[in-house]
């Protein structure tokens, strides 16, 4: 991920935002839908009542017309001129006229519409006026200027009733194309819903799958840590730098591996040093020896060991007191690491006892280094405090491998004996095991 600030978001935080993100396409999906469909609905309405209107207007002018034509024609076809067809006319005539004129003062869609409803109404007034000039006839029957009245009268009503016609054409036409609007907008909405719809399918998607992978490789980390911790390997770590709750936790498991290897390697130090000189203790001399015996026996290169025991220690004990014994045995145990060489290595075998593992060393060359060695702590005085010294002398006894002893025992068997010789031939001596 590219992205390490979205890393570091709190995951609670990253729900929330995804949440969000996902959610947002359908809050606008929601409300774009209901005011498309509002919009279209409203295009409707206002098409279908004001055509509806429109039609209704028209056709009732229509009818009064027509209803005031044909009172006209009774009034002639009775011959005599029937005073209730005059009444007839006046009334729907009357009707008319009123009908006319709110449709001129009322509402159109189209100019077209009012031109052409004056031009009806003119009509009518002329269509009016021969008729009212025909109802003045008394016994009309036959007479040619009735006859001839009564057909422009017809001709101007037909013109009339056809300009209400187109009105009702023109109308027609517009809540076709207002229709059709209509269903522009209703497609527009849908093409809207799909897009939206769309969007939001793919950031739902884009942002499932950030928030998925921010999440599962971080866990992948820290399942693989405690995999290998659980198999022995302190010194992995988790990888995570993030500053969120994965990184954090993967901070935690880090620091714990840091402290487990640490005590560890810290109880690892304790198990095989000995606590008072900080020499190899006993169980590690032994695992040590095992060790270069082996490596003895695999490349044919002999090896020595060196056995001391510090001269009547018991008596340093007694006269100084057991910290002022503490103090030789430590200053001994540092001085003998001194005296060595960095393969050498030196362990304390019991209370006053040590043994040194000499690699590489035949017997002429361990006799030499114990004897310089013994040399040295004889002639150097122990502070064991500010006020005290004491002087201690140290018995040796060397055994060579595989020389005098061919396995571990025997070899600690005979570095014992030459040692046990070395205190009977009066201490402060160095011998070799079956040499003089
Ligand atoms: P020798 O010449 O025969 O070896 O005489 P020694 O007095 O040294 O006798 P031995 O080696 O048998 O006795 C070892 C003494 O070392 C016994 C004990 O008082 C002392 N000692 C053993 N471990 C410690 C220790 O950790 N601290 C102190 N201060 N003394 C110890
Ligand atoms: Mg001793």
């Amino acid at each position: 991920m590219k992205n390490r600030g979205w890393l570091h978001t709190p995951l609670r935080t990253r729900f929330i935002m995804s949440m969000s993100v996902m959610l947002l396409p359908l809050v606008v999906l929601t409300i774009g839908g209901v005011f498309s469909l509002q919009s279209a609905i409203h295009a409707l309405d206002n098409v279908v009542q004001e055509s509806t209107e429109e039609i209704a207007r028209v056709l009732r002018i229509q009818i009064l017309v027509q209803r005031a034509t044909v009172a006209v024609h009774d009034y002639l076809i009775t011959g005599h001129g029937d005073l209730g067809e005059r009444e007839r006319f006046r009334q729907t005539s009357q009707g008319a006229d009123k009908a006319f004129e709110e449709a001129v003062t009322g509402h159109f869609a189209l100019a077209a519409e009012r031109a052409l409803i004056l031009s009806a109404q003119a009509e009518w007034k002329r269509a009016r006026g021969i008729a009212e000039g025909i109802l003045t006839i008394s016994n009309p029957g036959g007479k040619a200027t009735a006859v001839r009245a009564i057909e422009r009268l017809d001709a101007h009503i037909e013109r009339a009733l056809d300009r209400l016609d187109q009105i009702h054409s023109l109308a027609q036409g517009e809540m076709t194309q207002q229709l059709a609007l209509a269903h522009a907008v209703r497609r527009q909405a849908l093409i809207i819903i799909a897009t939206v719809f769309a969007l939001g399918l793919g950031s739902a998607i884009l942002v499932g799958m950030a928030l998925a992978r921010s999440i599962l490789l971080p866990l992948r980390a820290l399942e693989e840590a405690a995999a290998r911790f659980g198999a022995g390997d302190l010194s992995h770590r988790v990888p995570l730098a993030t500053r969120d709750e994965l990184g954090q936790l993967g901070r935690m498991f880090n620091a714990m591996a840091e402290k487990l290897a640490s005590s560890q390697a810290a109880l690892e130090d304790l198990s095989i040093h000995d606590g008072l000189t900080g020499l190899y203790n006993y169980r590690e001399f032994h695992r040590r020896l095992a060790e270069e015996a082996e490596r003895s026996r695999r490349y044919g290169r002999p090896f020595s060991l060196l056995m001391v025991d510090i001269d009547h220690f018991k008596t340093v004990n007694d006269t100084c007191g057991h910290l002022a014994g503490d103090e030789a045995l430590r200053w001994l145990a540092a001085l003998i690491r001194r005296e060595v060489r960095p393969v050498d290595q030196v362990a304390r075998y019991g209370g006053d006892e040590f043994a040194i593992i000499l690699p590489e060393t035949p017997g002429p060359g361990a006799l030499a280094v114990a004897d310089r060695m013994r040399d040295i702590i004889a002639a150097h005085s122990i502070a064991v405090s500010p006020e005290e010294t004491v002087n201690v002398t140290v018995s040796m006894g060397v055994a060579t491998f595989p020389e005098d002893g061919e396995s571990e025992e025997k070899l600690i068997g005979a570095a014992d004996r030459a040692l046990y010789t070395a205190k009977q031939a009066g201490r402060n001596q160095v011998r070799r095991w079956g040499k003089a």
